[in-house]
């Protein structure tokens, strides 16, 4: 029988210990399900020098197996936009809006359900009991060169109405596009408060500075937004590309496992999906196998987006604009989310300009079909 009375599949009897190491979003996600994992013994283990959680925003469109998380969401749009110097794009969807999750709040639920299911949480110790299957959650090596998603947001609030809270800025591209392709993400949460961030697709990241500056001349030039209290600010700096894995040996998870998506930075639905996958996995073999969430052709045709936001970064803006005026709202959402079809993937190829999509695949060709960079930094 298993912990929770339950009769366990034939042949199945022994317990499985599990071991992750890490206590953030994969493991906590992870160990949040242990309940639906009876035959497992699991461990979260603190890795030793792992710096202090930092708050944070996790946005990601809603679907299938996120009403947790959607229901924990801080703030949700039906309504995003991208804009440009030029032109702009508003997408709706009522079915798949786009929800901001906070980090505490996504993880003191997972932490609840993990305790209750009788998950244990441990510092890392020289002597650590064995574990029949192991998990590495700590961030891959980054190699230099890559791209990166890097970023600084605010969290700020203003003394007059000065933000639309019905429309999520996905993007807007109105900003010094000189380092690289550069656009201010804004997640409107009331008409006087918002999260801003100046966000750049690049290998190199920036001083401090240029992010803030960029943050305060855009709420200048168009929000009319001179003087604002800072209530809150984070960082990012997000690996765009596949990575090894921190220790080979190890098996990775989340990030570490190939969650993050190459050409948005997007990890948070991914883990969910890997997540979901390996629980469906263990309830057919009984051990629990941790996959890529991506579709080899998804991670295709990011590795063409990203040589050519790399090489070519100032056709970012009108490629963004064309991808959200080819689709609909909820197409965008499927696309971003990975749930596209073939006829979806299409869509999207077809909104593209071809000339800079047929250099970039070139150029990837001739590298032997992925990006070469310098040894992990
Ligand atoms: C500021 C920020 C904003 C983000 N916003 C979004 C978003 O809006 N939407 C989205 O989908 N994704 C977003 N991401 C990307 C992604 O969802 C997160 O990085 C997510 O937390 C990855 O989960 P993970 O479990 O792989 O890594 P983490 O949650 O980072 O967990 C890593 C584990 O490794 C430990 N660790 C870290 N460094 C070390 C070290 N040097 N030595 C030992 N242990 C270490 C940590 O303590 C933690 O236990 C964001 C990332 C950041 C940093």
């Amino acid at each position: 029988m298993s912990r929770d009375g339950t009769k366990r599949p034939q042949g199945r009897s022994q317990r499985r210990s599990v071991r992750i190491l890490g206590d953030g979003c994969a493991a906590l996600s992870l160990a949040a399900r242990a309940a639906e994992l009876p035959d497992h013994d699991i461990t979260l283990v603190r890795p030793a020098g792992a710096p202090a959680a930092a708050e944070h925003i996790w946005g990601f469109w809603g679907g299938a197996g996120l009403e947790a998380a959607t229901r924990l969401a801080r703030a949700s749009w039906t309504r995003w936009a991208i804009a440009t110097e030029t032109d702009k794009v508003v997408m709706t969807s009522a079915a798949r809006p786009y929800f901001a999750l906070q980090r505490s709040d996504w993880t003191s639920y997972c932490r609840g359900r993990a305790a209750a299911a009788g998950v244990v949480m441990l510092d890392e110790t020289p002597a650590m009991p064995p574990a029949i299957q192991q998990f590495d959650s700590r961030p891959p090596p980054v190699p230099r060169g890559m791209m990166l998603q890097h970023f600084i947001g605010l969290e700020v609030r203003a003394k007059t109405a000065v933000f639309d809270p019905e429309t999520a800025i996905l993007m807007d591209f109105r900003v010094d596009q000189s380092h690289g392709m550069h656009f201010i993400y804004l997640l409107p949460f009331s008409s006087t408060e918002a999260l801003v961030e100046s966000t750049l697709f690049s290998p190199q990241t920036l001083a401090e500075d240029e992010y803030l500056a960029a943050i305060r001349d855009y709420l200048a030039r168009h929000c009319g937004l001179c003087e604002f209290e800072t209530l809150r600010r984070e960082r990012g700096v997000i690996p765009l590309g596949q990575l090894g894995r921190r220790d080979p040996a190890i098996e990775g998870i989340g990030g570490n496992g190939g969650a993050i998506r190459p050409s948005s930075g997007y990890a948070f639905i991914f883990i969910q999906r890997q997540i979901d996958n390996a629980i469906r996995a263990a309830g057919v073999t009984g051990r629990l196998a941790v996959t890529s969430p991506h579709m080899r052709v998804d991670l295709a045709m990011d590795a063409v987006l990203l040589t050519v936001l790399r090489h070519w970064p100032e056709r970012a803006p009108e490629l963004f604009l064309r991808m959200g005026k080819a689709l609909t709202g909820d197409e965008f959402a499927r696309f971003l989310n990975g749930e596209a079809d073939w006829g979806l993937r299409l869509k999207v190829v077809m909104a593209m300009p071809k000339l800079p999509f047929l250099r970039g695949a070139l150029r990837l060709v001739t590298n032997g079909g992925q990006a070469k960079y310098a040894r992990a930094a």
